[in-house]
């Protein structure tokens, strides 16, 4: 058995790292407005290309808007982002320890350098025994790893909080098991769903849930 496993919203609580990182920015004077217009809450396209979020740049777009230095609040911002293991949802950690650590697979959508220090600032990384960032396609890598894999029949799940990642995953790997993640505090949890496409995942609210499914999951399967 092989899982992949989304970052944000999943594993870690990027809501709650939101809500710190704005009291943080508030503190030097930052408003919510200049905060929302410097905050990507996910990529965007702007000129064709796509643009994704890191504190640094934030900082710097907040220094151009305001026309002065913000020095002290990208110290604190530095020193914000050493630790960030009180992001990561408790749930996983039980999680972690139901699945061997070569079962476990991250794959994360974003900024590779701001999310490979979320990542490893939240204490993670040792969990899983690989960790992707792509600023692509998550579908990509998933089927290129299975490629790797010894037995072909291993049941492949993917879990994630997006819909469109979601779809993205299952066109490349059309076998795999999708679990949605579907956080009752997730920003994205609101998001319209495809009608089609609703059937064709299951849905869990923690990472107990979806022990749950997959435990059922590969039951059946050994017992059919
Ligand atoms: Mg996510």
């Amino acid at each position: 058995m092989k899982i992949f496993i989304d970052f944000d919203d999943t594993v870690f609580d990027t809501a709650q790292f939101k809500a710190k990182l704005k009291n943080l920015l508030f503190k030097f004077n930052i408003t919510q407005e200049e905060f929302e217009a410097t905050y990507l809450d996910y990529p965007q396209r702007e000129n064709k290309k796509l643009k994704f979020y890191n504190p640094e740049n934030q900082i710097k777009k907040l220094e151009k808007l305001k026309k002065k230095s913000l020095e002290k609040a990208r110290k604190k911002m530095n020193l914000f982002m050493r630790n960030l293991s009180q992001f990561v949802f408790n749930d996983f950690y039980f999680f972690a320890q139901e699945f061997s650590f070569a079962e476990l697979f991250l794959v994360s959508f974003g900024d590779s350098e701001f999310q490979k220090r979320k990542i490893i600032a939240c204490g993670v990384k040792k969990y899983f025994k690989r960790i992707f960032i792509t600023k692509n396609s998550k579908g990509k890598i998933i089927r290129k790893q299975i490629g790797k894999f010894s037995s072909k029949k291993e049941q492949v799940f993917f879990v994630d909080d997006r819909i469109d990642q979601l779809i993205e995953v299952r066109k490349e790997n059309p076998k795999i098991i999708l679990i949605r993640m579907k956080r009752p505090e997730g920003r994205f949890s609101n998001l319209k769903e495809s009608v089609l496409f609703k059937k064709n995942f299951f849905e869990g609210r923690n990472f107990f849930e979806v022990e749950k499914i997959i435990e059922k999951i590969s039951s059946r399967s050994q017992n059919g």
